[in-house]
């Protein structure tokens, strides 16, 4: 054999698949967390996976806590979901004409989030949030839209924006593609900063078509926003006649059944969801005040639509996920499975002599390698990253997964028992004390 034979044979499959996958896929990976850019070393191909489980190309187990990102909630080939994946599947899988399951999402969705009074599916969180804020445009007829620093709303080009360089500066684009000209009617403000908050729409409030906002933020690793803050948002939007988005892709049916709006007691005027509402199949929705949907097309001049909306394959392992975790206790329940892994990292953490916080809220958690729970993005900037990337490959090493970056949060289903926290636990006092 030649050296270079001799060379793939030592290799892992996982590596062999990486270098094969980057030959045809940019990066080798379909969405870019996945190359493991952010924490160094080969991406895990994964094979298959149940309950709090997967396992990748070699054949090695993981307790996974990214739950393919949020949707998992329930964990992997949950015996329900998957009946009603395969009946629905046997009936046939896309239409593209309206079903009587769509009802019956729509109806569930409405009941659980009482803000939303009516609601239309879409594929993916970036539809959702980009038709929101279409939505918003056209009902008030104004441009100019304002987001927070460290909020992730998918990957539309009005938000793929940074903040200028003062307060009432225009945005500039995060990513090479995004026209200034898009980019500039997006503001970026600070997340938890009431008086920046107030600041920008004494001056600005009246042209502005929306506000969209993690309520709980999960893409700067997690963040809650303050319940001053997101009373004032409301109070503001309100106020200039703006329409404030509720972005829960991610903490839609994941903090509570309600959602953050549940927790925090607001009602915003458009929400989106994603994720849960799919139970691991593409679906996601927007959906709010009914004076605003009328105007989506076909009813009005607002347009949006999609091929697979609403598919019966995706809403019937919504639908089925849906059904689990509207079951009384619920989210009492995940919560404290959530808070159980949290507390026992904490310990474990201050038994090894390592600066740590974690916190947690329904089936979310956050891990910084700092004394404190951080408030904004910077905050988040300021945590020990380098020891996060140790820690995440020692924990990797042996067997549990936990987010490739430190601007992630994680997610617990409710198919990790105790056994599972308490080994995830046990796991993390060797890997803190290597990391010490
Ligand atoms: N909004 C939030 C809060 C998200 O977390 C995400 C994805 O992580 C999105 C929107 C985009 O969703 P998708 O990846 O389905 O397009």
């Amino acid at each position: 054999a030649s050296a270079g034979t001799l060379l793939q044979n030592s290799m892992s499959r996982n590596q062999s698949l990486f270098e094969r996958a980057q030959r045809t896929i940019p990066g080798g990976v379909n969405s870019p967390v996945r190359a493991f850019r952010s924490v160094g070393g080969t991406p895990r191909f994964i094979e298959r996976a149940e309950g709090p489980y997967f396992w990748d190309a070699d054949g090695q187990r993981y307790i996974d806590y990214i739950g393919s990102w949020g949707p998992m909630i329930v964990g992997h080939l949950h015996p329900e979901v998957l009946e009603a994946v395969q009946r629905s599947l046997t009936s046939g899988f896309s239409f593209g004409a309206p079903t009587e399951a769509e009802i019956e999402i729509a109806e569930e969705i409405c009941r659980l989030v009482p803000s939303i009074e009516q609601v239309r599916l879409v594929s993916s969180g970036t539809e959702a949030t980009m038709s929101a804020l279409r939505l918003a445009r056209g009902f008030t007829g104004r441009s100019r839209i304002v987001k927070f620093e460290g909020c992730y709303h998918g990957h539309a080009d009005s938000l793929l924006v940074k903040a200028g360089s003062g307060l009432l500066t225009f945005g500039n684009p995060t990513s090479a593609g995004v026209p200034p000209e898009v980019a500039r009617e997006t503001t970026v403000l600070e997340y938890n900063n009431v008086g920046q908050l107030r600041e920008f729409f004494a001056s600005l409030g009246d042209e502005t078509a929306a506000v969209i906002i993690e309520p709980i933020a999960g893409n700067m690793n997690l963040v809650r926003a303050t319940t001053e803050f997101l009373d004032v948002l409301r109070e503001l939007c309100t106020a200039h006649g703006t329409i404030l988005i509720f972005d829960e892709v991610m903490s839609g049916f994941r903090v509570a059944l309600g959602g953050a709006q549940a927790l925090f007691g607001i009602t915003p005027d458009l929400t989106c969801l994603g994720k849960v509402i799919g139970g691991g199949m593409p679906a996601a929705a927007f959906g709010g005040r009914r004076d605003v949907m009328a105007m989506l097309a076909p009813l009005g001049a607002v347009y949006q639509a999609g091929t697979l909306s609403g598919n019966p394959v995706a809403v019937a392992a919504g639908l089925a996920t849906l059904r689990i975790i509207s079951r009384p206790g619920f989210h009492d329940d995940l919560s404290r499975r959530t808070e159980r892994l949290v507390a026992g990292l904490v310990e474990a953490a201050r038994a090894a002599g390592v600066p740590f916080a974690a916190d947690s809220i329904g089936g979310m958690f956050g891990l910084y390698f700092a004394e404190r729970i951080p408030k904004s993005f910077a905050e988040v900037t300021q945590s020990d990253i380098p020891r996060f990337n140790a820690f995440f490959h020692k924990m990797l090493d042996a067997g549990v997964y936990f987010a490739p970056s430190a601007y992630e949060a994680g997610f617990v289903s409710s198919a990790h028992d105790d056994a599972v926290l308490d080994e995830t636990v046990a796991r993390a006092r060797a890997a803190f004390s290597a990391t010490a």
